[in-house]
């Protein structure tokens, strides 16, 4: 629906309101710069990539290269070293190879309309518009997800693609504003409009915005249903993936107070704001030294007194381990180890499934224990579809099962099992052969806590209509 809105009084209130807001990185280059062709560059690395990733990938390529001739004398794998982490680097890396070659059709120098950009590798309609704008100075109309998003919510435009909202922002705004409102929407798309849960409660717009398809943000507390603590465990399989997956909203919409998520594979900073700070959670990471592997987070609404890494606080290179010790409980999201194809890992594993239940011990002399995660291992023949034909595989081979058998018998509790005895209720399903579907999976992510807090568990289960990752989270329902 489209809706008349005085579009003057919207840009200039949010033209004064992102003044003191991060300038987007493509503005930034600029200023530093005033270089047409790093503009490009800056604006081919942007895509899906947040603004710090950028401007650090700008800053470490632009060390060794202000011309496209020096760029011309990188190799990519050189290329790719420098840009990465930005999202897609691989690709972005094959465009950049490529541009010097490409610009020598304009005499080595960036064309200034969008109708040549657009033939230089990497560069879309998007692309094209930016440089035109900010890299010229000439009006252009760039409409990018967020312009297209906050554009839609006013009911300025009423269109279903970036290129459809620019086709319409050509024929509806005034001039005057084409040079600038990408940069301001950009800014203010970031900070307060923000794709998920945005701010309009701290928006000079709140009296005005029609908020068309807006979602009001909740009030949010922790503790509540009586004193009921819900966490939920999720492996997530990557969560920069699994960000791109709707993490955000089906986090937001769980609501739980506490998350604990494993395989990450992520540093912090790799994160966009959004999923970083989580509307109403802190969060604490614990990531691999190796790029992109294993790692455990934990977002809480929940006020920790402690949080630490590592198995009893031991070095933990491989990110896998975190404990956050509340009043009166101490909660351990754990990542075991993969015992690996060929079993290749298995040793390091049970040595891992040792200490871990050595601390655990530790800790429920102290006060309640929860441990959640990937455990690795489903525990019993009901605990998998196809026990028989995996007897000896990872997951499922006598020794990791024989620990698991241990670790209840030193007096923890599986609480899934205290409310269901069925077989045919996994956690994990393979991405092939369409596992999920068919529900040929594995239970291998567990909340357990020390016996003598059985009595605190009040629901355990699994949320197996959440997608997003391999895996599926599983809840536990706790009295704080
Ligand atoms: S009121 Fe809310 S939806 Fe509207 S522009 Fe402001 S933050 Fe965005």
């Amino acid at each position: 629906m489209q809706q008349d809105i005085d579009i003057d009084y919207f840009l200039t209130t949010l033209e004064k309101e992102v003044a003191d807001y991060n300038v987007p990185v493509v503005d930034l280059i600029k200023s530093q710069t005033r270089d047409p062709f790093k503009v490009l560059v800056a604006t081919i690395l942007s895509a899906r990539t947040k603004d710090e990733v950028t401007a650090a990938a700008c800053r470490r390529l632009f060390k060794r290269v202000d011309t496209p001739g020096d760029l011309a004398g990188l190799d990519i794998h050189e290329i790719e070293k420098l840009i990465y982490p930005v999202g897609f680097y691989r690709n972005k890396a094959r465009y950049l190879a490529a541009l010097p070659e490409a610009l020598e059709r304009f005499n080595g120098k960036v064309p200034d309309t969008v109708e040549e950009l657009v033939k230089l590798p990497g560069v879309g309609r998007k692309t094209a518009n930016l440089v035109v704008a900010v890299g010229f100075g000439k009006p252009a109309v760039c409409v990018d997800t967020h312009v297209h998003r906050i554009m839609n919510i006013w009911g300025y435009v009423n269109t279903r693609t970036p290129e459809q909202t620019e086709k319409v922002l050509r024929k509806k705004l005034p001039k005057k504003y084409w040079l600038t409102f990408n940069s301001i929407l950009v800014a203010f798309g970031q900070g307060t409009c923000r794709p998920v849960s945005p701010h309009c409660d701290k928006c000079p717009l709140d009296d005005r915005c029609p908020k068309l398809g807006v979602k009001p943000r909740k009030k949010r507390k922790a503790m509540k249903n009586n004193g009921l603590i819900r966490m939920i465990s999720w492996n997530v399989n990557g969560l920069r993936a699994a960000t791109s997956k709707s993490f955000v909203e089906t986090v937001l919409e769980i609501d739980a107070d506490i998350v604990a998520l494993q395989e990450t594979r992520v540093k912090p900073e790799q994160l966009d704001d959004e999923v970083r700070n989580l509307d109403g959670y802190e969060a604490f990471f614990n990531s691999a030294e190796k790029k992109g592997y294993s790692g455990v987070a934990v977002y809480t609404r929940l006020k920790p007194l402690k949080v630490t890494s590592g198995i009893d606080g031991a070095p933990d290179p491989e990110g896998r381990v975190q404990t956050l010790e509340f009043e009166d409980f101490f909660l351990v999201n754990i990542y075991f180890p993969n015992a690996g194809r060929g079993l290749v890992r298995l040793d390091y594993k049970l040595e891992f499934d040792e200490k871990i239940l050595e601390y655990a011990k530790k800790l429920a002399k102290e006060k309640s224990v929860v441990l959640c995660g990937d455990f690795n291992v489903a525990h019993k023949p009901i605990d998998l579809a196809n026990p028989d034909s995996n007897e000896n595989n990872a997951g499922f081979t006598p020794e990791e099962r024989a620990w698991m058998d241990r670790f209840l018998e030193a007096g923890f509790v599986d609480t899934f099992r205290m409310f269901n005895q069925e077989g045919g209720h996994y956690t994990w399903w393979s991405y092939r052969f369409n596992a999920r579907t068919r529900n040929v999976g594995w239970r291998i992510d567990y909340f357990c806590v020390d016996k003598k807090s059985k009595d605190r568990v009040k629901e355990a289960s699994i949320l197996d209509h959440v997608q997003g990752s391999d895996h599926c989270p599983v809840e536990l329902v706790f009295k704080g």
